[in-house]
């Protein structure tokens, strides 16, 4: 069986001691009181909720999975989910980072942030159920109208009912602009909704007594395309003004997909026959709407990965000290035994280092990330508001895609430190890479990501947000340059840095001249961002242990953060050389390939 132990010492490092992100929070009104001590409490409370709650249920969701009556089309979730959930809502975890005025806690998003990396670490199809509502909430908080907030957002910032986002359709996903459900507007106000949706995560069970579904659909008149799509919220039960729960409203499941993993949340098809919902935001600027809980989940997905990192890493650490096989290349290691623990051998010790490497530096990057976020939302001046939400949309497809490739990467090269044991379901790892494997699809493919990051937030602006961002990073190199003991970590960021404009400007003149050049680098792009963000993360947690470690401090904590860095700029980081050279090579040897694929 796989264990789980909450990484809070490596939270409050990237927290407290390389991001201090109290410091900043004191520029912030609604934050500045926020002190570490109650960061921290918080977090231990989460970490136990986590370990000792939801993780137990992992592998018996997985085993069990949903299952939907066909006649009443109630779906009961895997045993032990709707109890687990009841204790979420108890312990006021549902509150936590939302909005005082509708019974939030107020909390930073960073502290969210954490929580819900452990949740994923601990039961990725758990969490599923109120993280998809944490993202309605949000999308209903910043286009909702007066009454519908007041109606509806207490409910979900209690977690007494759950969010949905219904997209997609049997013959849209990427392409929302072909999606063909319908909205008739009525005579008192709502309109009725008919269609068919699909893939629907946490898209019915019996854990709350209501399910608010954000449904995008079509008013008679829309016009074709993506700007013809308006945002609807529907309940499952019709609410009354009151807040009373009424009849059964026209939307319900029609059956659950079987699934390579998550077994334990429901993915739904959803069926709506004249369900009444109302309008969110202006008509035909649903997907605008939508976007907020779409970025919102984007890089909610990145933590789903960045948590199923660093649980699988943990059980093959364990592992590989525990399981002998041949002895070392380089003479016996343990006399006392037949054979070598498994973590003498030099690739054991390079998979278990990738997936820590990848953990901890997807875990600066997302705290990194919520924490412009809580600035973009709270910060007084405008400039830092806006410099602060431009920076994190430019992140956010880097944490969805390149956190969720290296989940693919990290879980696998764990499952693999165990041998033939890790495909062997009992041990807990084959669950890690097959509940990852959807988060390199859902919310926007990773190839959808990378021409987001490419096409619109790099070339889109003819690099402007890139540049902010490598003032960032030129700070670093400008502050350390002259430092030998952080040469090894500095001259390669720099290197990069420098190579990274000059790659850019090329990958846009082709796009300019043919656009399928974009798209035939855009991948390959986002990775070697991917590294130049975590080569920076990586430098930042290498200095802060370094002067840890010159000022005498014996923690090996420290010891250990440098020797990380250390791994991952010999072994993970040069990977960009190759990356550059295959973005470089164009799209003729894809695209002049008819016969190839004929
Ligand atoms: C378990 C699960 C849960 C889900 N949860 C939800 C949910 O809660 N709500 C919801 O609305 N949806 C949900 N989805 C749907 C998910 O978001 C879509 O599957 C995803 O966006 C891709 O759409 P698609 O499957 O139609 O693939 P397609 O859009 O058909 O894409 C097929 C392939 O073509 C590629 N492709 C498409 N267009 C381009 C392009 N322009 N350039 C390059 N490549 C391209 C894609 O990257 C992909 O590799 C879920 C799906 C699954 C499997």
């Amino acid at each position: 069986m796989p264990q789980y132990n909450p990484p809070l010492r490596d939270m409050q490092f990237v927290m407290h001691e390389v991001l201090k992100v109290t410091d900043e929070f004191k520029a912030l009104p609604k934050h500045a009181d926020v002190d570490a001590d109650t960061i921290n409490a918080v977090l231990e409370e989460a970490g136990k909720f986590a370990a000792e709650v939801t993780f137990p249920l992992n592998i018996s969701g997985d085993t069990e999975g949903c299952k939907l009556d066909q006649a009443t089309h109630e779906v009961t979730p895997p045993k032990g989910f709707k109890e687990a959930y009841a204790k979420y809502v108890e312990g006021g975890w549902a509150a936590l980072s939302c909005d005082p005025e509708y019974g939030g806690q107020g909390l930073p998003f960073v502290v969210n942030q954490c929580v819900y990396e452990m949740l994923n670490s601990a039961n990725q199809a758990w969490t599923m159920y109120p993280g998809l509502s944490h993202g309605a909430y949000e999308a209903l908080h910043a286009h909702g109208t007066d009454a519908q907030k007041k109606l509806y957002l207490p409910k979900l910032v209690s977690g007494e009912w759950t969010g949905t986002m219904c997209l997609t359709e049997p013959h849209c996903g990427t392409d929302l602009g072909l999606l063909r459900t319908k909205a008739e507007p009525q005579a008192d106000g709502t309109y009725k909704l008919t269609g068919n949706k699909i893939f629907i995560s946490a898209g019915e069970h019996d854990m709350t007594s209501n399910i608010l579904h954000l449904v995008l659909a079509r008013l008679p008149d829309a016009p074709q395309g993506s700007k013809g799509i308006s945002l609807f919220l529907v309940p499952k039960f019709n609410v009354g003004e009151d807040g009373t729960i009424g009849a059964r409203n026209g939307i319900y499941c029609g059956s659950l997909e079987h699934k390579m993993g998550i077994h334990g949340n429901a993915t739904a098809q959803i069926v709506l026959e004249g369900a009444v919902g109302t309008m969110v935001g202006a008509p035909n600027k649903g997907l605008a709407a939508m976007f907020v809980m779409m970025n919102a989940a984007r890089l909610g997905v990145g933590n789903q990965s960045l948590g199923l990192t660093e649980v699988a890493y943990q059980n093959a650490l364990a592992y590989a000290k525990d399981r002998i096989q041949m002895r070392s290349l380089s003479g016996v290691k343990a006399k006392d035994k037949p054979a070598d623990p498994i973590i003498v051998h030099p690739d054991v010790r390079k998979m278990l280092l990738t997936a820590k490497a990848y953990a901890e530096g997807g875990r600066a990057l997302a705290i990194y990330c919520t924490m412009l976020l809580d600035k973009e939302l709270h910060h007084p001046d405008e400039k830092v508001r806006k410099d602060a939400g431009e920076i994190v949309a430019l992140l956010t497809p880097i944490v969805k895609a390149f956190l969720t490739d290296n989940g693919h990467i990290a879980t696998n090269a764990c499952m693999q430190v165990f041998g033939g044991h890790g495909f062997i379901k009992e041990w807990g790892m084959e669950q890690f890479v097959r509940d990852n494997r959807i988060n390199m699809i859902y919310e926007g493919t990773n190839t959808i990501q990378s021409l987001d990051l490419l096409g619109r937030k790099v070339l889109g602006n003819n690099g402007a947000t890139l540049k902010k961002f490598g003032k960032i990073i030129g700070a670093l190199i400008a502050e350390e340059g002259v430092n030998e003991k952080m040469a090894e970590f500095i001259n390669p960021l720099a290197y990069l840095a420098d190579q990274m404009t000059k790659f850019t400007t090329e990958l846009g003149f082709k796009g300019f001249q043919n656009p399928d050049e974009v798209g035939a680098a855009a991948v390959d792009y986002l990775r070697v961002a991917g590294h130049l963000v975590f080569g920076y993360f990586w430098a930042r947690m290498a200095q802060t242990a370094l002067r840890e470690i010159a000022a005498g401090n014996a923690d090996p904590f420290y010891l250990a953060k440098v020797q990380t860095a250390r791994f991952y700029f010999a072994k993970l980081f040069p990977e960009t050389a190759t990356l550059m050279r295959t973005a470089r090579s164009g799209s003729k040897a894809l695209m002049d390939t008819d016969a190839a694929l004929a």
